[in-house]
């Protein structure tokens, strides 16, 4: 009785440690329904702001893909606001967002394209993450401006590009020709 005591004894901090831990946890859950719908109104919008104008219309698309191009002074504005993404506390959602297309996306979805790789199309990480989730048509159509190639495929960030197209900000916008997806198709 006494060793069975000892022994309980000796795992109650580990239980009350986890206990802890899962209520932390667990009290996670219940935040956004106890913090205000301002503070939240507002985390979206810098989510909207810095994740589709900063990361996947600036540095993923303009930047590292040249998909199409911008003047100077806005380039630099969209990648100054993509600087200030990566530095704030929303990068924690960005990340997450990231992650999700980086891993779900290879695991999860449909590939519509012989790309020889695992990459597939989910439409619901494409939703969260401003159409980077079309992550199959990207591998296929590395330089596409456009993600979402079907017109039923969301791609916010492809719906700014063609907005600042018809204002008459962004240029040259590139998109798969019918030849490529002809030799792409399984
Ligand atoms: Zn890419
Ligand atoms: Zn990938």
């Amino acid at each position: 009785m006494g060793r069975n005591h000892s022994h309980h004894q000796a795992k109650l901090p580990n239980d009350s440690k986890f206990a802890r831990l899962f209520l932390v946890h667990f009290l996670c859950l219940f935040a956004p329904f106890i913090f205000s719908w301002g503070v939240h109104c507002l985390a979206l919008v810098l989510y909207v702001v810095t994740g589709l104008f900063g990361i996947t219309l600036s540095y993923h698309r303009n930047l590292a893909h040249k998909s199409f191009k911008l003047p100077k002074w806005l380039e630099y504005t969209f990648a100054y606001i993509g600087i200030q993404a990566l530095q704030a506390v929303r990068i924690f959602l960005l990340m997450h967002s990231t992650f999700l297309v980086n891993s779900v996306c290879h695991v999860w979805g449909h590939q519509a394209w012989k790309t020889g790789d695992l990459s597939r199309n989910n439409g619901l990480i494409a939703l969260i993450s401003f159409g980077e989730g079309w992550h199959n048509n990207h591998h296929a159509f590395q330089s596409s401006a456009r993600h979402g190639l079907e017109c039923w495929q969301m791609d916010m960030t492809w719906y700014v590009i063609t907005f600042l197209e018809c204002i008459g900000l962004a240029k040259d916008l590139k998109v798969p020709s019918d030849l490529q997806k002809q030799k792409m198709l399984p």
